[in-house]
């Protein structure tokens, strides 16, 4: 019977746990054997109690859980081939060789090398006496598949990423107790939210929240953005609007590269505006927390469709990951997935603004 791994790696996000819960009663499902991967890839290089066969009943409850129940970590020593040769060994010992990576974009990366290394792996293991050929037998590909567990919403080739839409609820809860203050002071708030180098959740609370102006690092303000960015206010409060949200990416920029700080927003609104300002930093409250509708739903589908990936891999396919486009759950390679979203980042480092949006945006540019 196929054994199958299931692991977290790099940060948490809500409907992590219920990708694990679908892997795991899937894979049962399908007359398969799955394994949970504690603590991402350390727990891959430390192997022992880490790596622990799942049943039906382990996964009970876990679909609105927040955060992940198996663990996650930042591993440097999977960047190190004795890591990978470690957690090959591990693999073996236990007669896995299917793992399903639900992570972002540094954890797929890291699982495609793995994978890429995979034979030479296990013929330097058998080499150092660690581990027989016959150990190996049926077990000389190594199969990989992604599921992007991320709050970010920042992998391209995908509309929603798992943890995404938790994210943006918690952001919008937050910014609705901000505004009974915001309209009974007739105050201006500036949020900042997170998402790294990418605008995507920033981009989808400003327009969830119904902001009155939101810096993300894709499309930096034009100079003199600060008079732009009052006289829309002015406008709105004309109009007779009481509150003021601006919402700030964690990685705002200036078209020179230089971060868009939210203090720096809010002596902008004070001087200029006069209004009675204050900053909130949301902080890990976006990343807490029970599970949305929305990420149970996705978790479970996708966590069924990379089951399904796994048994209907071919020797010498690439690793898919598993995506959501116009509502449909699906796959493409994952290493391109990968690039083009990393492609993204090198635009904005290159000031190539337009190159990063159209990177950025849900297309896949096979
Ligand atoms: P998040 O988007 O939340 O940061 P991530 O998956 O991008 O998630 P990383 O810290 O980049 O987070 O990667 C998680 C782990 O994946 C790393 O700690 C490391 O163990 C492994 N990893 C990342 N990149 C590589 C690589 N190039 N080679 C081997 N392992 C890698």
């Amino acid at each position: 019977r196929k054994k199958i791994g299931i692991m977290t790696s790099g940060g948490d996000a809500p409907g992590m746990n219920g990708a694990v819960r679908a892997v795991v009663r899937m894979s049962i499902a399908k007359g398969c054997i799955p394994y949970a991967i504690y603590e991402g890839y350390e727990g891959l290089v430390k192997g022992g109690d880490k790596i622990k066969r799942m049943h039906w009943e382990d996964v009970r409850g876990w679909l609105s859980e927040g955060g992940t129940l198996i663990g996650t970590a930042r591993c440097a020593e999977f960047r190190e081939r004795w890591g990978r040769l470690a957690g090959a060994k591990n693999l073996i010992l236990n007669g896995i060789d299917a793992l399903i990576v639900c992570g972002g974009d540094g954890s797929l990366t890291g699982a495609d090398r793995f994978r890429a290394e995979w034979p030479g792996l296990l013929d330097e293991l058998i080499e150092k006496g660690e581990i027989t050929a016959e150990m190996c037998d049926g077990h000389r590909e190594l199969n990989i598949v992604g599921m992007v567990g991320s709050i970010d919403n920042d992998m391209t080739g995908t509309d929603a990423t798992i943890g995404c839409y938790s994210s943006l609820t918690r952001i919008c809860q937050a910014v609705d107790f901000i505004d009974s203050t915001a309209y009974s002071h007739s105050r201006a708030f500036v949020v900042e939210v997170m998402g790294r180098h990418c605008g995507w959740l920033a981009l989808m609370a400003g327009v969830a929240c119904g902001a009155d102006f939101v810096f993300i690092p894709e499309k930096p303000p034009v100079e003199g953005w600060e008079d732009e960015m009052c006289d829309i206010i002015k406008k709105h409060r004309a109009l007779g609007k009481r509150k003021t949200i601006v919402i700030v990416a964690e990685g705002a920029i200036d078209r020179n590269l230089n971060e868009i700080k939210a203090t720096y927003v809010k002596d902008v609104l004070c001087e200029k505006l006069k209004l009675d300002t204050r900053i909130t930093t949301l902080g890990h409250v976006q990343r807490g927390g029970t599970a949305c509708a929305y990420d149970r739903m996705l978790a479970t589908l996708q966590g069924v469709e990379a089951v399904e990936a796994v048994l209907s891999a071919q020797p010498g396919d690439e690793s898919p990951v598993i995506t959501i486009t116009e509502n449909k759950i699906g796959r493409v390679p994952l290493m391109s997935a990968v690039k083009q979203t990393q492609a993204g980042a090198e635009c904005i480092k290159k000031k190539d603004f337009d190159g990063a949006m159209r990177l950025r945006d849900r297309e896949f540019e096979e």
